[in-house]
C-alpha cells in the first residue's frame, strides 16, 4: 500500500501519454505550444508500462489514461491491453475529447478499457467550434454513440464558461440524463496556458442555473473523488468538481505521470521528479524509490498561484487535467 507524507492512501495513477491535442480549447490549449516535447523524449508504451507494473505492485488500483488527447498516440489500444492483462480488477479509464472514438471505441473496449470520460462543452456546432477552435461537434457526438454502443461506461465532462456555454448547462444535463450517463460539471481553473480573459462559473453558480429547472438534492463526495454528487428528484445523479472550495485535498488519492516521465504529486504544485532515467535503465527499485519520495512530499493542500488569482502554472494538457 502507498501512503503519502500526510497519511493519505494513494491508489490512483493518472498517466498522460501525450501533450499533443487535435483541439485548441480556449481553457486548455488555445494556441499550439511554441514547441512540442520531441517524440524521442517521450517514454515508450513499454517504458511507461514498466513503471505502471511497479506502481500496481505497490498498491495502485485505479489508472486513468489522459493527455493532451490520448487517442492521438498510435496503438493506444495495445497499451491498454498491456495494463488490463497485467492484473485483473484494475479500474482502467480514459479521458478523451471523443473525436477519434468512432473508429477506436470498439478496439479500446476489446483491449480491456472499462470507463471513458468524454469532454462535451456545447451541443451547438458554432459554440463547440468557438471553444475547440475546430468544427468538432458531429464527430464528438458520434464518438459518444460509438462508446456507448461498444459497451463502455461513459461520463461526460463540461467546463461552463461565462458568456460562452453557460446557458447550455441544463441542455447538456438533459442530453446526458436522456442517455442515462453521468455528467460532471468542472469549474474552470485558471492556468498558465489558457486564454487570459476567460471566466468560468463557480460551482454555486452552476447549481443555481440547474435549480431554475430542477429541484436538486445534495449527496456528497463518493470516496476520494473530487466530484461532489447531486441528485435530481427522479434519481438522476450528476457531479460537480469545484476545486476552488479546496475541500477534497484531505482525501486526495492521486498522483500523475507525464509522457516525459515526470511524476507530479499535485496539479497545483510546480515540483516533480523524473522516473525517466530509472525506467530507461530498467532500474525498477530506483523508480519505486522516486515514487515513494514524491509521495512523501505530496502537498497537504492545493498550492495555487494566488498572486494571479488561484492559477496553476502548469499546462493542463501536460498533466492531463
Ligand atoms: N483531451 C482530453 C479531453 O479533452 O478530455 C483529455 C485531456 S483534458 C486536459 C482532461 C480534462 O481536463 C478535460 O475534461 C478538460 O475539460 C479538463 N480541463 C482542461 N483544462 C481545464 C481548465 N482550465 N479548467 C478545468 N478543466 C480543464
Amino acid at each position: 500500500m502507498l501512503i503519502d507524507g500526510c497519511g493519505r492512501k494513494v491508489d490512483y495513477l493518472r498517466v498522460s501519454v501525450t501533450e499533443r491535442c487535435n483541439f485548441r480549447c480556449l481553457y486548455c490549449m488555445p494556441d499550439k505550444p511554441f514547441s512540442w516535447v520531441p517524440r524521442e523524449d517521450l517514454l515508450s508504451f513499454e517504458e511507461l508500462f514498466l513503471f505502471i507494473k511497479a506502481a500496481i505492485d505497490e498498491g495502485i488500483t485505479k489508472i486513468r489514461i489522459t493527455g493532451g488527447e490520448p487517442l492521438l498516440r498510435y496503438d493506444l489500444d495495445s497499451f491498454i491491453g498491456m495494463i488490463s492483462n497485467y492484473k485483473s480488477g484494475i479500474d482502467l479509464a480514459l479521458t478523451t475529447n471523443g473525436y477519434l472514438l468512432p473508429s477506436l471505441a470498439k478496439k479500446l473496449k476489446n483491449a480491456g478499457l472499462i470507463r471513458l470520460n468524454i469532454s462535451l462543452d456545447s451541443l451547438k456546432p458554432e459554440v463547440a467550434q468557438k471553444i475547440a477552435q475546430k468544427d468538432i461537434l458531429k464527430d464528438v457526438l458520434s464518438g459518444i454513440d460509438a462508446a456507448l454502443k461498444a459497451g463502455l461506461k461513459v461520463k461526460i465532462n463540461m467546463v461552463p464558461l461565462k458568456g460562452i456555454n453557460e446557458r447550455e448547462i441544463v441542455d447538456i444535463l438533459d442530453f446526458c440524463k436522456e442517455r442515462d450517463i453521468e455528467i460532471r460539471f468542472i469549474e474552470y481553473m485558471k492556468n498558465a496556458m489558457a486564454l487570459d480573459e476567460l471566466k468560468g462559473l463557480l460551482g454555486k453558480e452552476i447549481l443555481e442555473i440547474i435549480k431554475e429547472k430542477y429541484i436538486i438534492k445534495k449527496l456528497g463526495r463518493e470516496g476520494s473523488s473530487p466530484s461532489f454528487s447531486y441528485f435530481l428528484e427522479d434519481g438522476y445523479k450528476f457531479g460537480l468538481i469545484d476545486p476552488h472550495k479546496h475541500d477534497f485535498c484531505e482525501s486526495c488519492n492521486r498522483i500523475r505521470l507525464t509522457a516525459e516521465g515526470h511524476l507530479i504529486p499535485c496539479l497545483y504544485f510546480d515540483e516533480a521528479m523524473s522516473i525517466k532515467e530509472a525506467v530507461k535503465a530498467k532500474d525498477i527499485p530506483k523508480a519505486v524509490e522516486i515514487l515513494k519520495t514524491v509521495l512523501k512530499d505530496k502537498p497537504k493542500e492545493n498550492r495555487w498561484d494566488n498572486e494571479n488569482g488561484e492559477s496553476s502554472s502548469r499546462a493542463f494538457y501536460e498533466t492531463g487535467g
